[in-house]
């Protein structure tokens, strides 16, 4: 069985997401990596380091690349044939894997966690915020296309050779191309929130922008990243680039601590993989208590003083 998977470029290396979907791929056979971006040999070496034997490359330049990505997926599909190809739950991704379904008139399953090909392809994915899960048997004909979960899979290097670097052409897809004038990428303070291995949260219940402040000085004390609900990126307290949930980013630490955070079910689907939850609410029936690993009821505006007074005692 070829599986294929989707690569995107960041910063100049493959996307963790890309290194998480290959870890997959190679747990169900021979991996195709389609990787668009600038290429490089330390990216190639990425790829051969978690496991690909075979690269194909594709260098859009300054083009958006999804149209073009696309076609040329749907050409080496048909060359080279595969039972699968997986996607990550990125922009790009989602983006390619439509318009793929649409050149090769296959539907597309969305929000996998799991993709089991022992028997065919069958994937489990989640709907309705992660109150659901579904199983999906891909019955008309390879390849099955697939776009999975944040965090999904966990990367994982086995220490593999160079791969087989294969380049391919931009195809021309006849339209007129859109152009990436300017990237901006959003100004953040710590560890990358996705990664890092304590995350410190705030909700709506601490009141003010003013007061979210304490949650970046425990996060900063314990060297975690800082993240927030929807609620408290619509006050505009912080950015949305510290959303976590259904419509934000998904996150998988050891330690979660939600500080006056409710628990509604579009933020606990992007935290529920964490390995230890701690929630502080002063409602004692807050949703939140009932996922949490240790709770503390009690005013938000108390507990978290106390706490970072005692990190600071601790490192003096
Ligand atoms: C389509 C859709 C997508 C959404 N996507 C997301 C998403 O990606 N992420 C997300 O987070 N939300 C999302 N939401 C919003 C979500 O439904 C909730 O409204 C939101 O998560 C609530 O944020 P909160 O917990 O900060 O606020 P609230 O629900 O208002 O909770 C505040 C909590 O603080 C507690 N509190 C108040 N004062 C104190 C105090 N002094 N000390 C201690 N505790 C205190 C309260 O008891 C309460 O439990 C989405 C909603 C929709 C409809």
């Amino acid at each position: 069985m070829t599986v294929w998977i989707f690569a995107e470029e960041f910063d100049g290396s493959p996307s963790g997401g890309s290194l998480e979907l290959l870890a997959k791929a190679r747990s169900l056979g021979d991996v195709s990596v389609f990787y668009v971006g600038s290429g490089s040999d330390d990216a190639f070496g990425t790829f051969g380091e978690h496991g690909a034997t075979r690269v194909y490359h594709l260098d859009p330049g300054d083009s958006l690349p999804s149209a073009g990505a696309a076609a040329a997926l749907a050409d080496l599909l048909g060359s080279e044939g595969g039972e699968a190809i997986l996607f990550g739950p990125g922009n790009t991704d989602r983006d390619v894997a439509g318009r793929l379904g649409a050149r090769l008139v296959k539907p597309v399953v969305a929000g996998a966690l799991d993709i089991d090909t022992s028997d065919g392809v069958l994937v489990t994915s989640e709907i309705l915020g992660g109150t659901k899960s579904v199983k999906t048997v891909v019955t008309n004909g390879s390849p099955a296309i697939v776009i999975t979960r944040p965090k999904a899979f966990t990367a994982e290097g086995v220490g593999g050779g160079t791969p087989e670097v294969i380049t391919v052409a931009m195809p021309d897809t006849g339209r007129s191309a859109a152009t990436i004038t300017e990237r901006h990428v959003e100004a953040s303070e710590g560890p990358d929130l996705e990664s890092a291995s304590i995350v410190v949260s705030g909700g709506r219940g601490l009141g003010s922008a003013e007061k979210f402040e304490m949650v970046k000085e425990l996060a900063g004390l314990l060297g975690g990243a800082v993240g927030g609900t929807r609620a408290v990126v619509d006050a505009g307290w912080v950015p949305y680039s510290y959303q976590i949930g259904q419509t934000g980013r998904t996150v998988k630490p050891s330690v979660y601590i939600a500080c006056a955070i409710s628990g509604a079910m579009q933020h606990v689907v992007g935290m529920k993989g964490s390995s230890t939850i701690i929630a502080i609410n002063k409602d004692p029936d807050a949703p939140i208590f009932a996922m949490a690993d240790l709770g503390i009821v009690g005013d938000v505006h108390k507990v978290v003083p106390q706490l970072i007074e005692a990190l600071k005692e601790r490192s003096t």
